[in-house]
Order: C-alpha cells, then sequence, then structure tokens
C-alpha cells in the first residue's frame, strides 16, 4: 500500500514561470496536505535545493524533478522527470544548452510580436522572469496583459502565442529520445506530461507513446489540472493497455493562473498503477 495520500508530481517555481518561490511552493504543498511533491521547472533544477531545504522536517518528502520541453513532429512535447539527481552532469548539461535556446528563442519571439504592432515585449517578458535564462510565452503573455491590449493569459496565447499564431515562432528543442536518455541517466523516472494537450492525431500519439517507451518513458500523467474527466478517462485506458505508470500533477503556477491548486486534483482510478507505488519500492529497499 502506498504511504502517500495526497502526491502532486508537477508544478513550478520562479526559476521558471511559476509565481511563487520554491520555498513558497513548498510551503503551500504543505498547507494543503500534500505529502508527496515533485518541483517540476521548465528545462531547470535552479529551484531544486531550495524546495529540498524548504521540505526538510515539513513530513512532505520532496521529490526532485524537471519538465522537458521537447519537439515532435512540428509540436513540442513536455517530459516531466521525477525523482531525478539534479546535479547529473549529463542532465545539468543539456538543461543548459535548452536554456540558451530559450534565449535566442525569446528575441525572435519579441521581433515577431514587434512586426504584430506589440512593441517591448522582449523587455517586458524579461522584466517579467525572475530567472534570466528562462523566458517562457507565459512571461511574454503577463507582459501583453500588462499593457491592457488583452484581458488574460488565456486570450493572448489564443490570439498571439499558441502554435501557428502570429507570434509564435518555431523552435527546435529536445528530441524525445535525448530527453528520456538524460532522465534515465539521472536515475530519474520520464512521464509524459499532460498528453491531451499535444494537437496530435491519434496515429501521432501512438507513435509518441511508442517512441517514448522504447526510450524508457515509464509514466503518464492521467489526473491533473490540464486534464477533462473526459481526457482523464482516456488516457487512463491508455495507462491500461500500455501498461504505464499513472500520475497525479496539478501543473500549479500560481493562483494568478490557477487550474487546479497544490494538491487539488482528484484522485487516480483504483485500478491504476500509480508512478508513486515505485517510489515506496525504493523507499523500502533503502
Ligand atoms: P514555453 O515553454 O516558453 O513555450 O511556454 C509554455 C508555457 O506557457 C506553459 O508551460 C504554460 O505555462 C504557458 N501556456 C501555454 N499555453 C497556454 C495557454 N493556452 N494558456 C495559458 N498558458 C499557456
Ligand atoms: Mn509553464
Ligand atoms: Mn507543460
Ligand atoms: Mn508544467
Amino acid at each position: 500500500m502506498s504511504p502517500f495520500r495526497n502526491p502532486d508530481l508537477h508544478c513550478h517555481s520562479t526559476r521558471s514561470d511559476g509565481f511563487l518561490t520554491p520555498r513558497a511552493v513548498v510551503e503551500r504543498a504543505v498547507a494543503n496536505g500534500v505529502d508527496l511533491l515533485a518541483l517540476t521547472d521548465h528545462d531547470e533544477l535552479g529551484g531544486i535545493d531550495e524546495a529540498l531545504a524548504a521540505a526538510e522536517g515539513s513530513g512532505l518528502k520532496l521529490l526532485p524533478g524537471v519538465e522537458i520541453s521537447v519537439s515532435f513532429v512540428g509540436e513540442t512535447i513536455h517530459v516531466v522527470g521525477l525523482d531525478i539527481d539534479h546535479r547529473e552532469p549529463t542532465l545539468v548539461t543539456a538543461l543548459s544548452q535548452l536554456r540558451a535556446g530559450r534565449a535566442e528563442r525569446a528575441v525572435r519571439i519579441g521581433d515577431e510580436l514587434a512586426r504584430r504592432g506589440i512593441r517591448g515585449a522582449l523587455a517586458g517578458a524579461r522584466a517579467l522572469a525572475p530567472n534570466p535564462e528562462l523566458v517562457s510565452r507565459a512571461h511574454f503573455a503577463r507582459f501583453i496583459v500588462s499593457t491592457g491590449l488583452m484581458p488574460d493569459v488565456k486570450t493572448v496565447f489564443d490570439h498571439y502565442l499558441a502554435t501557428g499564431k502570429p507570434g509564435y515562432v518555431v523552435h527546435q528543442w529536445a528530441e524525445l529520445e535525448a530527453a528520456v536518455g538524460w532522465i534515465r541517466g539521472a536515475g530519474g523516472l520520464p512521464v509524459l506530461a499532460h498528453p491531451a494537450r499535444y494537437r496530435l492525431s491519434s496515429a501521432q500519439m501512438e507513435n509518441l507513446l511508442d517512441r517514448f517507451q522504447a526510450a524508457g518513458g515509464e509514466g503518464i500523467e492521467v489526473v491533473g489540472g490540464a486534464h477533462t474527466p473526459e481526457e482523464m478517462m482516456r488516457f487512463a485506458q491508455v495507462a491500461r493497455r500500455r501498461g504505464l505508470l499513472a500520475s497525479r500533477a496539478s501543473d500549479f503556477h500560481g493562483v494568478e493562473e490557477i487550474r487546479v491548486d497544490l494538491g487539488g486534483c482528484n484522485p487516480l482510478p483504483q485500478d491504476l498503477v500509480p508512478v508513486w507505488s515505485r517510489f515506496c519500492a525504493r523507499a523500502q529497499v533503502r
């Protein structure tokens, strides 16, 4: 039996596009009754030490994690790594290179928005990004909202920043097999993040899952802030059919852009094998 009653295995801090510091994320999770938390900033491990320190003595077990940006048939896919060694050199170097590419992409997004009449977006997004190496489209969206041009972040994505929109720029992120390999090389468990969010045909989704599992991917987010109940049922079925471990993931960024609070996800369907069964087994062996 799992000793964990309220796991939440995907969230963000100010080290990427979250609104709370790593310490504040852990404190909010503890207050919400989370007992197993993974901090999974985009392409970044810089918040892990602070989160580990904050979790010490709190009763919450903190898993070092990451959410890696991957390019797959022209779509951006996110692969979460759980329980990684956040000092493993190959992973650390690879993420540093992804962040360098991200900085170059930010310049191109700024140029593209300027061509559409939105000036100062690069400077505006940078000013809203606490980590200079991690300017996300979310920071561009928040800047555009702050100018009064658009009412909320979702509207900005719908008009400018989502795939194929006028401010969108094509970017080459990591290869799927490489990202899964870095996570495994750092002792971690690779989980496919929010599968319902990708614009893929059924055949492309099957191909993604084939390649993910062949590379050593083991888990899939089933219950979470990004999934409707129908999407949850669809991917619960995928987990059963493919023998994937199931994850529960708020993808919390802050109350400013909340879908589900830390620890606020529904329970997993009872018959699925949770990813955290793996962490219990490891704990028992030690
Ligand atoms: P990036 O990794 O810089 O391409 O930015 C992706 C981030 O933008 C996601 O992790 C979300 O935080 C945010 N995002 C993406 N799509 C949307 C959307 N439709 N509405 C609100 N936020 C979004
Ligand atoms: Mn994000
Ligand atoms: Mn994501
Ligand atoms: Mn996320």
